[in-house]
């Protein structure tokens, strides 16, 4: 997986291991492989440790109660996570950024792909987008890549429910005649 500038594939990739955080380390490398990261050698028990902690942190961003405290969460991840850029041509491909040191495991890399992708994303895109699902009892963690911005749902399926529920609302509320 190459970091595109806004970093979209790997906060996509972090939200879809938050929302359904793998069980395995099988399953951890399958789910990498299908979002196009080539890995370098099989996924270990700590590669899923690793990974699990990146997400406890990374949902702490996602939940920061104001732009100021989530850019600090980000900087942090990124301190613990990152390491300065260097150019690499790996494997006959294009030049391209690593934000990592050669040679680490899976579960680091995947902690620097999800700090500097989600840096990039809310820098590129904004500050805001990345949040919940407006529906309480759903709270699927989605980040916003829509044009506008104002994205509130994960899902056509959750805003469509919320839209009922409001207009049954307003229904209960007005007298019948
Ligand atoms: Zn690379
Ligand atoms: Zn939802």
């Amino acid at each position: 997986m190459q970091l595109n500038p806004y970093g979209q594939d790997a906060v996509n990739l972090a939200a879809a291991l938050a929302n359904r955080r793998p069980e395995t380390a099988a399953e951890l490398a399958d789910r990498c492989r299908a979002a196009g990261l080539v890995l370098e050698s099989a996924a270990t028990p700590d590669d899923l440790d690793r990974v699990q902690a990146a997400l406890d942190a990374w949902e702490k961003i996602v939940d920061a109660a104001d732009e100021r405290d989530r850019a600090e969460l980000v900087n942090r991840m990124l301190a613990e996570a990152a390491a300065y850029p260097r150019l690499t041509d790996h494997d006959g491909g294009p030049w391209h950024l690593h934000y990592r040191d050669d040679g680490r495991p899976l579960g680091s890399v995947l902690a620097a792909l999800i700090a500097v992708g989600t840096a990039l994303h809310l820098v590129g895109r904004g500050m805001h987008r990345l949040r919940r699902c407006a529906v309480a009892e759903c709270a699927t963690i989605f980040a916003d890549t829509t044009r506008t911005g104002r994205q509130r749902y994960c899902s056509h399926r959750c805003a469509n429910r919320d839209a009922v529920r409001r207009h049954r609302a307003r229904s209960a509320r007005s007298p019948v005649s």
